[in-house]
């Protein structure tokens, strides 16, 4: 009540409030909505509280996109947000937000929050990583002016009321999305400074959006693109995972070179980029990837993995069998572990993902087998049709015989008949019954491909 009635007097100590804009001047129809934020937003104000749907979800409706999902900010306290609903759980201790349950969808609730200078470096991110001794200090809320204040871009300082169906915004964000332009909220040095994350995030917006970036906003990128360094790097993994699974990632790998912020971001990605030969396959690998994005598949962090660190598992791969003398297998499975051992010190990312990059990887050699019932049983792997895409994207950077890839489109779409003939080209292959000769088979052949 107390904070309300500050709140009223600050607003109208503020030189000037919000520009609302109507139904008829933003354009978007309340069906948009989902039905869950809707529920969650008719609630706060029935409690007394005000509500907004906020962020990327306000700015997605604007530009007529889908957006991927809704946030609420209010000026209710996380506490008082949890006693409205029957099914809400507080999460986070720094910053703390409040998830709404309809269903099987969850809504996230903010409390408007104050920009405290060393404080605000992103959301649930920095919360885990940074300053975990002042839990409370941080926790501080604002008025809604603040809070649009504290925000990265003005395209994403737009808060809806979806009861009114107005959008009040506080930095001329709805003028921005139209003029298609990614522009920071205030200084951009000193913003940049605060959490130079935000620089990563204005060339993954202009990516995505396909905006471009004010020319304000973009003047210190390069020169304080190395302020990076310092953000811990499992911050920099998600932030760029973001980047490369948003079906804009050939675009999003373009823009960052283009501002200079490519360089020790994610270390696999530079050494990409640094060699000419490697580079047809990580095109080859987003484009493929932005695809799959584009018409509605998901695209796993698994599989991006996968394709980035392939040419360094390769070359352990190629050195434990040429130096060490190992067998391929067991060259494959000490270089699998050993790249993604190295790795993981590095950027933190799960050991969840491991099973399937490694199977990704296993089932390369696998494919140029291609006698006797083998790849019958390969078609059978539960991994087939991510080994497979894998394949492709290989062929496409040069990384494998085209006449393989298609060998294998043919076979996942031939009838038994053509299979049969198929196969037969290579010999009887299991007919013969030799495995453990055939296993043993040598380096040269699996260089065929360009595996080993
Ligand atoms: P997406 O559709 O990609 O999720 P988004 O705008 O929802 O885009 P999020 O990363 O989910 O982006 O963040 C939600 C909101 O939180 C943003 O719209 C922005 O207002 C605010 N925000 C996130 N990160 C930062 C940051 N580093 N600095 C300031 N504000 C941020
Ligand atoms: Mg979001």
């Amino acid at each position: 009540m107390i904070r309300r009635f500050i709140d009223k007097v600050f607003r109208r100590k503020a030189k000037s409030g919000p520009r609302i804009l109507t139904r008829e001047q933003h354009g978007i129809p309340r069906d948009r909505i989902h039905p869950c934020a809707l529920k969650t937003t008719r609630a706060l104000r029935q409690a007394g509280y005000s509500a907004f749907v906020v962020g990327g979800a306000v700015r997605d409706l604007l530009l007529g996109r889908v957006p991927k999902d809704f946030d609420v900010a209010t000026d209710a306290t996380p506490e008082q947000v949890r006693a409205v609903f029957r099914r809400a759980r507080l999460i986070g201790r720094r910053f703390q937000i409040v998830h709404v349950y309809c269903g099987a969808d969850v809504i996230e609730v903010t409390t408007f929050r104050a920009a405290t200078p060393d404080a605000d470096e992103g959301e649930e991110d920095s919360r885990v990583t940074a300053d975990d001794g002042l839990l409370l200090r941080d926790n501080v809320f604002g008025t809604q002016q603040e809070d649009a204040a504290r925000r990265d871009f003005t395209v994403n300082a737009l808060y809806y009321d979806p009861d009114k169906e107005e959008i009040w915004e506080w930095h001329g964000g709805v003028e921005d999305a139209r003029a298609r332009v990614i522009r920071i909220i205030g200084d951009p040095t000193q913003r940049f400074r605060e959490d130079p994350v935000r620089m990563l995030r204005a060339a993954r917006f202009a990516a995505k959006l396909d905006f471009r970036i004010d020319p304000a906003t973009r003047a210190p990128i390069a020169e304080l693109a190395p302020m990076l360094a310092r953000i811990p790097m499992a911050r920099l993994f998600d932030e760029m995972m973001k980047l490369l699974l948003s079906g804009h990632a050939e675009r999003g790998v373009h823009q960052l070179r283009a501002e200079g912020l490519h360089r020790g971001i994610l270390p696999m990605l530079d050494a990409i980029l640094d060699d000419p030969a490697r580079q047809p396959f990580l095109h080859a690998a987003l484009h493929d990837t932005d695809e799959r994005v584009r018409q509605g598949h998901s695209a796993s962090p698994a599989f991006m993995l996968a394709c980035l660190l392939w040419f360094d598992m390769n070359e352990a791969w190629r050195a434990n069998q040429q130096d060490d003398g190992m067998s391929a297998q067991a060259a494959l499975h000490e270089a699998m572990d050993r790249v993604l051992e190295r790795q993981r010190d590095a950027l933190a990312f799960p050991r969840r993902f491991d099973g399937t990059i490694k199977e990704i990887w296993a089932l390369q050699a696998r494919f140029e087998q291609r006698s006797g019932a083998r790849p019958y049983r390969l078609l059978m792997h539960p991994r087939f049709r991510a080994g497979y895409d894998f394949l492709l994207i290989r062929a496409r950077g040069g990384d494998a015989p085209q006449e393989l890839a298609d060998w294998w489109t043919r076979f996942t779409q031939a009838d038994e008949g053509e299979r049969a003939a198929m196969i037969a080209q290579f010999g009887p292959g299991d007919a013969k019954r030799k495995p453990r000769r055939r296993r043993r088979r040598t380096p040269a052949a699996t260089s065929e491909a360009g595996v080993a």
